[in-house]
């Protein structure tokens, strides 16, 4: 089938895989789901493709394969054989980085340089768990008197994986957001059951194929497309999954906690945010114009670091607003295809409305809209950056994530360190967050003080593998990336050994 993308073209590898297999991946099979979802490019609304959907019966047996691949072959393979086959899965990502980027394009609407820089991160984040497996090591420590007091012993510790894993994730980032969670697990040993976003289930579709061609035994991945209330909650509370790693929004990520619950399962989350971003009067405007308006509006504002809480000190107030206000209305609309395109469309019709009453809220609040605020008279989901100024913490445009290209600007007359951590503080949430100052002393003193998982020094949401990520507050439970991202994944066993 052709499908028009505002008069852009898909490589050929792409345009074959949208007309191929759309099934589930379990036990190293491509198997039908209980019924069929369409996924639509939200930039024209035309449907890309019908796919399978899984339920409670199709997790059912992905878990019982994972099980048996974790108790199998997968359990028992040599740590260096397990290096060589996430090393050749990068290899197969690499080698396909066209489609890989193209899909999460068409399926999720962002830009297509974010969709390259996000499979590349994703290549390097699995060599960088597969270099990682050689790594995993205990301790050796003293052993406990009343053992030691009668012969000699030995106390050591060791690492081993947590089992059968759950992961869930959102549409925003869809290969990246499954990728930092399933490398570490597979790294660490376990065995895995993704279940996609019903948004935006393609890249993860083009991943079940690398999964294959990679070498991995059947069932180490399992991917089960599916909806959240069936497939999802079904994952969650299985009995026989060990962890679930749930990232989306904060409300479902209670969901999860609640399911869980029955057998205890470990749970880690990486939920909402509601950043802050504080530019103090000394704050070099040449970087913090573009620096702030991308913490908004990069990713359509669809990103949990987004920095969407601006505390603009006076004495800089009016002209980084003019800046600002420049920079959102220069920004370039599109299909995220077109090379030009900074900002693509919200996900979905649905979510565009979410958006669009969060800015009909702020308006009624008595925010002050300086630019955008309008959802484009075109097909597909298009807001305009939207900046509101004149907004006090009370407002909700202030205090809720709204997942959209909407920025709220509190001006501020203070340069007291604890005065701006305690507006930075109140929120709910701790994701990420940013401050902008020509003093350094300032900033690292301001940093110190802010609640939060992530914060940057005049840049904001710099994410990397090696760099844990995660959040404070209800913005989640655990840390992603790095080694910490690794430790999520094992569990510590201590031996004593009486001599
Ligand atoms: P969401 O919570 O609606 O859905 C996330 C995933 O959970 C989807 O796969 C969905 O099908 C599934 N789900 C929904 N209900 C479920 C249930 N009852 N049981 C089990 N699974 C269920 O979130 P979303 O709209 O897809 O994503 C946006 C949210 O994700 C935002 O709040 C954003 O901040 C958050 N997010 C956080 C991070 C982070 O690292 N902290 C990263 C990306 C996105």
């Amino acid at each position: 089938m052709t499908r028009p993308f505002d008069g852009h073209t898909l490589s050929p590898e792409t345009v074959a895989f949208l007309d191929g297999d759309m099934r589930l991946l379990i036990d190293g099979e491509r198997v039908e789901g209980e019924a069929f979802h369409e996924t639509r490019d939200p930039a024209t609304g035309i449907v890309l493709a019908r796919f399978h959907v899984g339920g409670k019966a199709q997790i059912d047996s992905a878990v019982a394969a994972a099980r048996r691949a974790f108790e199998g072959p997968w359990g028992s393979m040599a740590a260096a054989e397990r290096t060589a086959i996430l090393q050749h899965l990068a290899r197969v990502m690499e080698a396909n980085a066209t489609l890989l980027t193209e899909l999460d394009v068409i399926d999720n609407g962002m830009p297509r340089f974010i969709a390259g820089l996000t499979t590349a991160n994703c290549v390097e984040m699995v060599d960088y768990y597969a270099g990682a497996i050689l790594r995993i090591e205990g301790t050796t420590t003293t052993p406990p008197r009343h053992v030691s007091a009668e012969a000699e012993a030995l106390t050591y510790t060791l690492r081993e994986p947590v089992g059968v894993v759950g992961q869930i994730v959102p549409w925003n980032v869809p290969l990246s957001t499954a990728i930092l969670k399933l490398a570490p697990a597979l790294a660490a040993g376990c065995t895995v059951v993704v279940k996609p976003s019903e948004e935006t289930p393609l890249s993860l579709l083009a991943l079940a194929d690398m999964i294959g061609e990679a070498g991995f035994p059947a069932g180490v991945v399992n991917i089960v497309n599916g909806f959240g209330a069936t497939a999802g909650q079904a994952l969650a509370e299985h009995p026989d999954v060990d962890k679930v790693s749930f990232t989306g929004s904060t409300a479902t990520g209670r969901r999860i906690v609640m399911a869980a619950m029955g057998n205890l399962k470990k749970v880690s989350l990486e939920l909402g945010g509601k950043s802050p971003v504080i530019v103090m009067p000394d704050a070099d405007l040449a970087l913090a114009v573009p620096g702030v308006a991308m913490a908004t509006f990069f990713l359509q504002g669809q990103n949990c670091m987004a920095g969407t809480r601006i505390f603009a000190h006076e004495d800089i107030y009016d002209a980084l607003i003019k800046g600002l206000v420049q920079f959102a209305s220069g920004m370039t609309l599109g299909h995220g295809l077109d090379p030009a395109t900074m900002q693509g469309p919200l996900i979905s019709e649905a979510h565009c409305g979410k958006v669009m009453a969060h800015i009909d809220a702020a308006k009624a609040a008595g925010a002050r809209l300086v630019t955008g605020g309008e959802k484009l008279a075109r097909p597909g989901n298009f807001v305009q950056p939207t900046i509101f100024t004149d907004c006090t913490p009370d407002m909700a445009v202030m205090r809720e994530e709204i997942f959209g290209p909407v920025m709220a600007v509190q001006k501020v007359a203070t340069t007291d360190l604890d005065e701006l951590a305690r507006l930075a503080n109140d929120t709910p949430y701790g994701l990420s967050g940013s401050v902008w100052t020509r003093d350094m002393a300032a900033a690292h003193r301001l940093v110190k003080r802010v609640r939060s998982g992530h914060v940057s020094i005049n840049c904001h949401g710099a994410v990397g593998t090696n760099i844990p990520f995660g959040g404070y507050g209800q913005s989640g439970w655990g840390r992603e990336f790095g080694q910490e991202g690794l430790d999520g994944y094992l569990e510590t066993k201590a031996v004593t050994a009486r001599l």
